[in-house]
């Protein structure tokens, strides 16, 4: 239902077997791609995913290693002959930072709109993705986000023929539609029970750990949250770059109670980030040293 591909785990620079931290989402043939740091995509092209139908990039800031990406992506969308319009989410200065990447991709088969974002908190509907952006605590403005995937409640057979819907419609309201017919109105309420749980998944990097990442990840099925450090004694130099130690993600899984967590955006000096991880697990059990390529296929629960 919601297939997730951590496409790179690197920060700062991409390495040889480490690409630039990028995460790309794909529901209902929509593609949502965020970060686009250099060698993004290498990285999808290993994964054997196309850019092609990528319809939205987020970005959480404008740190070259989060877009510089950016501009052969975008060629590489055209090549492919992309004629629907690209959507771009990211901190107030976006068409401004785009517009200068693009003045070496310039003519592209595609229109591109901007939603820039300015308030702590905003909130988002594109295509099948409710995205939530968040302020995170960074060296420039930044934000995190969370995609979630919507559910509608079970269809009530009871409650259908008790409201007495004529049957031929209750594929279309089950489906969303309003139905209009003989001067009456029909809305999917009327068949459906009450929303059942979606999916959700939270990003976030760069960024010291605060409250907010907290509540925003609350209940995910997928957390994934920077590490720039794993090694001991790092806690300083955390806070001086404002960037986040494997145990501070560990503490703020714990604390929002996800389902996994998967580190992200290391530093280049860590060179196996998994060394870290019992001490990370005693912290929070269900925490995984991502490597690129990491792939969830998340689905509905059962019922
Ligand atoms: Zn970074
Ligand atoms: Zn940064």
């Amino acid at each position: 239902m919601l297939d997730i591909c951590l496409l790179g785990t690197g920060g700062m620079m991409p390495l040889p077997y480490r690409w630039l931290t990028s995460m790309m989402a794909r529901c209902c043939g929509s593609s949502l791609l965020i970060d686009c740091g250099e060698g993004t995509q290498i990285a999808l092209k290993e994964k054997g995913w196309s850019p092609k139908p990528i319809d939205i990039i987020c970005f959480t800031h404008y740190h070259a290693d989060h877009i510089s990406g950016l501009p052969g992506l975008l060629l590489t969308m055209g090549n492919a002959e992309r004629t629907e319009p690209l959507i771009m989410v990211g901190p107030k200065g976006l068409e401004r930072v785009v517009g200068a990447l693009r003045t070496i991709a310039p003519e592209l088969p595609f229109p591109i709109q901007y939603i820039e974002l300015t308030e702590k908190r905003e909130q988002l509907k594109l295509g099948p993705y409710e995205i939530t952006a968040f302020k995170v605590n960074h060296n420039i403005v930044c934000y995190g986000y969370t995609l979630h995937i919507p559910r509608t409640g079970k269809f009530n057979l009871e409650q259908a023929l008790s409201c007495g819907i004529p049957k031929p419609f209750w594929n279309r309201l089950q489906k969303g539609e309003i139905v209009e017919a003989e001067g009456k109105t029909y809305t999917p309420d009327m068949v459906l029970g009450a929303p059942r749980r979606g999916i959700k998944v939270t990003y976030c990097t760069d960024t010291r750990p605060t409250a907010a990442i907290e509540e925003e990840a609350a209940g995910a099925d997928l957390f994934i949250c920077e590490g720039m450090y794993g090694e001991k004694g790092k806690e300083a130099k955390a806070r001086e770059y404002r960037h986040m130690t494997f145990y501070e993600a560990a503490k703020l899984a714990r604390g929002a109670d996800v389902k996994e967590l998967w580190l992200t955006h290391y530093s280049p000096s860590l060179t196996y980030p998994e060394e870290y991880m019992n001490d990370v697990r005693s912290i929070f059990p269900r925490a995984i040293a991502a490597k690129d390529g990491r792939t969830a296929e998340l689905q509905f629960e059962e019922e």
